[in-house]
């Protein structure tokens, strides 16, 4: 196992607070939340960050975005909204280095990002 976190958690050696799980993906809530609703969405399998998925990552692209959409749905989202987050590399803010989907909603957010 090498040592991101992210991918540990996928594998279930760190645990955390998941919310949703399938063979491909797994859902959980952030460590530190900046919103009352603020949870991850990653693939299980390793990729760096966005600019670095391939073609062949077209499919996981897609369920984590449709999965982030999911879940915050049934998290009662719907009617006030939530933010979809994807940082990537040093300036986008990126401190785990494996892809993830922040989910952020409960309050009204500002932008833009300072
Ligand atoms: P980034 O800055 O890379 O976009 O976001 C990484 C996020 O992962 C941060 O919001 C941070 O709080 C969260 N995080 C880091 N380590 C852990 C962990 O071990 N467990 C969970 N649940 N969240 C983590
Ligand atoms: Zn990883």
């Amino acid at each position: 196992m090498n040592d991101c976190i992210f991918c540990q958690i996928a594998a279930g050696i760190i645990p955390a607070a998941k919310i949703y799980e399938d063979a491909e993906l797994i859902a959980f809530n952030d460590l530190n939340p900046q919103a009352p609703v603020h949870f991850l969405v990653i693939p299980k399998k390793h990729i760096n960050n966005l600019m670095e998925a391939e073609h062949t990552d077209i499919h996981i692209l897609g369920k984590l975005l449709y999965t982030a959409q999911t879940l915050a749905v049934q998290l009662g989202c719907e009617q006030k909204g939530a933010r979809f987050v994807i940082n990537c590399k040093d300036d986008g803010g990126q401190t785990v280095n494996h892809l993830h989907i922040h989910v952020l909603a409960g309050r009204a957010l500002a932008w833009p990002p300072g």
